[in-house]
Order: structure tokens, then C-alpha cells, then sequence
């Protein structure tokens, strides 16, 4: 008699190595199948476009990677739980296997899928692979939630684990039969009708791609990562981020390597530090995000601090609509407006003004960029996002102090000073000299002549005066602590 099944159960960790839950059903010995759940429950946020254009190529590389062991990926779409129940019960599974996920909702299901699984005489194993610690260890001396990243980083980077990494699987034991799999091809997720993924075209979705672009980063970006990762015209960062959230690398690989790097000579400590504790920001916007989830409140809708509830944020369709299109006639902000709609990517520094500009130039409220980027980024990411937007809002845990207002023209000037981004993503103004593509309409008449630009006609005025948008940014604020 062969031995019942293991099902794997492939969620946002499309990879074969250091994978726990892998790892574990194989351990198991019998069988094992491999499940991924298009899931389809109500009340967990669905992906955005962007992502589905990423998950598309991950599944089929995850697939690819399964069949040259001899297995296969089983695509089911559905409400996740019922999905999993019913292949354990169709199978005979013994045991169901699968990484954490943080999310709002998610613990919750899993528990209670756990349970009816438990119920129903199969074993339900839950692991940690997305993270660096168990972010529920993570915890202050009177044994607290951290609001504050620093200390956080502190305990969290004392607790990461020197084991090495969990090989992937040499081969997977194949079931006697193969339970029945929808088609990949059927699930629409590659956008048609419009196909407006043909910029994506650098990504290399999947586990070898995740791979290669750590490998990249390592031998190229790292040794000068501190001051490199915030020139958005250079290639100073890793561009891990949509990698790492779909899980086809582990933190935990990401970290290794740059300790290695470290440890021979090859990057500079501090540099590698910094590496690792941009690592650590991915940890610290989950734990919050999942502590303030448990407590009912999702980061993504309700303000870390509930000061900034009342906060007179302004309905601005026309503004908010040029801010998408990258049509504020500020071109560091449309810049990378547009590298986000082209390639599913903006660069840190860039989101951050983005960001500022939408929340604090235009006093939009924060959860209509959070939404954008949902849709827009492959890397969308319910508790980084989230973060990243609060924290430049002001109302985020460890947040940016209000009267920040980034001037995104010194921003510009600061961090792209020949105008090398703004030139990539705004052709436009690509013959504007240095010193006036930051601020094109201090361009004397001559120059954009020359340049071949019509302000108004060729590429916007701007939309807001940075003075007065300034100035009433800083009024709502003061509006909003004398209220308080
Ligand atoms: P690197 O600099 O190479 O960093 C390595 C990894 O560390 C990243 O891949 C990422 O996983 C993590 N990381 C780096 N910076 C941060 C950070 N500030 N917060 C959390 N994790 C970080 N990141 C997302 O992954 N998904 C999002 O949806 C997301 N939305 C954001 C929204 C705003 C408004 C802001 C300001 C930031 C957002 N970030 C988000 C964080 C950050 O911009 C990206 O992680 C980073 O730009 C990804 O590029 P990289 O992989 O080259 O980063």
C-alpha cells in the first residue's frame, strides 16, 4: 500500500529552496503534491493587476521547476480553504503543509482551516519562511508590540537564525494519481485588451530570475548600496522587492548573501548593514501591520495613529488623476509616475516623493495612492505599502515628522543631478540643460526653445505652486494638532 499524500500548499512562496513547508512534506516521506489556490475568498484583498501580471510568469516557473522533478503544480481557483479541504479529502492526504502568511484575515483562516482539517483527521503543519524571525517572538521587555523600528531592528536582528539554508528537493515522489488541475492559461492573469505590460519586459519573474538578481546586486550594488540606493537613475538597489514578495527567495537567502559578502571582502559592513536592515523595514511594516490587524484594524484603511483620523483631506479628482498620469508638471514626481505604470517598479526615493506630493502638494488622502499602487506595482505588498504610505503621511508607526514637506524640485536636484531619470522617463525634456530640467518652467525661453519644448503644450505647468501648497500642507497640520 503506498503512503497517503502530502499536499503542499504554495502560497507567496513560489520557490523550491529554503523552503520550510517544502521541506516538511518531503521530510514526510510519501507522495507529494503541489497545490497553488488562486484564492477567491471574501474579505481578503484580492492582488492588483500588476501582481497578476507577476504571478502569472511565477506559476508558470514554479510548474517548469516541479516538473523537472518529476511532480506537477495543481492550479485550483476558489475560496481557498474549501479548495483545500476538499483536495485533502479527494486524495486521502495525510497532512497539508504551507508557509505563514500575515496579512489581514489570513491567520485567522488558516486557523480555522487548520481546525477542520485537524477535524477531519488530516494534520495541518504552518511554518515561518517569509520572514527573517517569527515576527510574533519579536517583542519589548514588558513583552509588547514594537512601534518604533530601531529597537525593533535591535531584537529582530539578534534573533535571525545561523542555519544554513534548506536545499531544495533532489526529486518529489509523484501520487498514485494526479488529482485534476485547472489550466494557468485559463486564468486570464496576463492582461489582455489592453496588453499594457510591454515594459515589464526586463523582469525575470520566477526562482532562477529571483536568483540572478541577488547575484547581480551582490557582485555589482552592494559595496556602495548606502549612498547608491537613493539615485534613482543608477542601479544602486537590489530590485529584489517583487521577488521577495511572491516568496521566490527568502529573506533569509537575501541575508546570507550579504553577510557572505561581507565576511570575504567583497562589500564594506556598513553597507551590508544598511542591505540588511531594509530587510528588516519589510519585517517591521508586517509585524505592525499583523499585531494592528489582530486588534482589528487594517493599516491600509485606519491610520497607526489615530490622531490623524480627523485629518481635512481634499477631494481633487483633476489633481489626482495628473499625479497617476505622470502630468503634474513637477518631473521628478511624473518621472516616476511613469516608470511605475511602464515597468511595475518605482525607485524607493522616488515613492517616497511621490508620495509627499500626492499627500502633502495636493492634501490627498493617502489611501487613494496606497490604492494606485496596489494596482500598479508588481511588488504590491499589503503591509509594506501600507507602511510606506503612512509613514510619509505622518500618521505611520516610526512615522516621518509632519512638517516634512519634500520639495520635489531640491529632491530632484539633490538626488538626480544631471537629470539622467527625469531624461529616461520624460523624453520631452530630455534636451533641457542640467540645471533646468528639475524645474522646467525656470527654463528662460531660449533654453526651451531650444530644447524643443512648449511648456503647457509639450509637458505640463505645474499643477500646484510648491510655496503656497507648502504653506497650506503645514496649516491642515497645525489645524489638525490644535484640534487634538
Ligand atoms: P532594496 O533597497 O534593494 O531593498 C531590499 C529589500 O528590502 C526590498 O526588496 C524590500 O523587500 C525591502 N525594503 C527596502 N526598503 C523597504 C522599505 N522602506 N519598507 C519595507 N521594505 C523595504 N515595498 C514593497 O515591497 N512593496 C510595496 O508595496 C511598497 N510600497 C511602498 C510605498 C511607499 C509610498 C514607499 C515610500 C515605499 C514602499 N515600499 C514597498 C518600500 C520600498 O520602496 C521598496 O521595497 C523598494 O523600493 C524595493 O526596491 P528594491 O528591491 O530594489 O529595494
Amino acid at each position: 500500500m503506498t503512503a497517503a499524500p502530502t499536499i503542499v500548499w504554495f502560497r507567496r512562496d513560489l520557490r523550491l529552496a529554503d523552503n520550510p513547508a517544502l521541506e516538511a512534506a518531503v521530510r514526510g516521506g510519501g507522495p507529494v503534491i503541489a497545490l497553488y489556490v488562486l484564492d477567491e475568498t471574501p474579505g481578503l484583498r484580492a492582488p492588483g493587476a500588476a501582481s497578476l501580471w507577476w504571478l502569472d510568469k511565477s506559476l508558470a516557473a514554479l510548474a517548469a521547476s516541479l516538473e523537472a522533478l518529476g511532480s506537477r503544480l495543481v492550479l485550483r481557483r476558489g475560496p481557498a480553504a474549501d479548495i483545500v479541504r476538499a483536495l485533502a479529502a479527494e486524495t486521502g492526504a495525510a497532512a497539508v503543509t504551507w508557509n505563514a502568511l500575515l496579512d489581514p484575515g489570513y491567520p485567522e483562516r488558516d486557523t480555522g482551516l487548520a481546525q477542520a482539517l485537524k477535524d477531519a483527521g488530516v494534520e495541518a503543519r504552518r511554518f515561518n519562511g517569509g520572514h527573517l524571525v517569527n515576527l510574533d517572538a519579536v517583542r519589548t521587555k514588558t513583552g509588547g508590540p514594537f512601534s518604533v523600528f530601531t529597537p525593533f531592528w535591535r531584537t529582530a536582528r539578534q534573533m535571525v537564525s545561523d542555519a544554513g539554508a534548506l536545499a531544495p528537493p533532489a526529486a518529489l515522489p509523484a501520487p498514485a494519481a494526479w488529482p485534476a488541475s485547472e489550466r494557468l492559461a485559463d486564468w486570464g492573469l496576463h492582461p489582455s485588451a489592453p496588453d499594457w505590460s510591454k515594459g515589464f519586459g526586463d523582469w525575470r519573474p520566477g526562482e532562477a530570475g529571483a536568483h540572478e538578481a541577488l547575484d547581480r546586486f551582490v557582485e555589482a550594488g552592494l559595496r556602495t548600496y548606502s549612498t547608491d540606493r537613493d539615485r534613482p537613475a543608477v542601479e544602486g538597489t537590489s530590485r529584489l522587492s517583487p521577488h521577495l514578495h511572491f516568496g521566490e527567495i527568502s529573506p533569509k537567502a537575501c541575508w546570507r548573501a550579504a553577510l557572505a559578502a561581507a565576511h570575504h571582502g567583497q562589500a564594506p559592513e556598513g553597507e551590508v548593514e544598511k542591505f540588511l536592515a531594509e530587510l528588516g523595514w519589510r519585517d517591521f511594516n508586517a509585524a505592525i501591520t499583523h499585531t494592528r490587524a489582530a486588534a482589528g484594524a487594517d493599516l491600509a484603511q485606519a491610520s497607526f495613529n489615530a490622531a490623524f483620523d480627523p485629518f481635512p483631506w481634499r477631494d481633487d479628482p483633476a489633481g489626482f488623476e495628473a499625479w497617476t498620469r505622470g502630468a503634474t508638471g513637477y518631473p521628478i514626481v511624473d518621472a516616476g509616475m511613469r516608470q511605475l505604470w511602464t515597468t511595475g517598479w518605482m525607485h524607493n526615493r522616488v515613492r517616497m516623493i511621490v508620495a509627499s506630493f500626492l499627500t502633502k502638494h495636493l492634501l490627498v488622502d493617502w489611501r487613494r495612492g496606497e490604492q494606485w499602487f496596489w494596482d500598479t506595482l508588481a511588488d504590491a505588498d499589503h503591509a509594506s505599502n501600507a507602511g510606506g504610505w503612512q509613514w510619509v503621511a505622518g500618521s505611520g508607526a516610526d512615522a516621518s515628522p509632519y512638517f516634512r514637506i519634500f520639495n520635489p524640485v531640491t529632491q530632484s536636484e539633490k538626488f538626480d543631478p544631471p537629470g539622467d531619470y527625469i531624461r529616461r522617463w520624460i523624453p520631452e525634456l530630455a534636451r533641457l540643460p542640467a540645471k533646468a530640467i528639475h524645474a522646467p518652467w525656470t527654463a528662460t525661453p531660449r533654453e526651451l526653445a531650444t530644447a524643443g519644448v512648449w511648456l503647457g503644450r509639450d509637458y505640463p505647468n505645474p499643477i500646484v505652486d510648491h510655496a503656497f501648497a507648502r504653506q497650506r500642507a503645514l496649516d491642515a497640520y497645525a489645524a489638525l494638532r490644535a484640534a487634538a
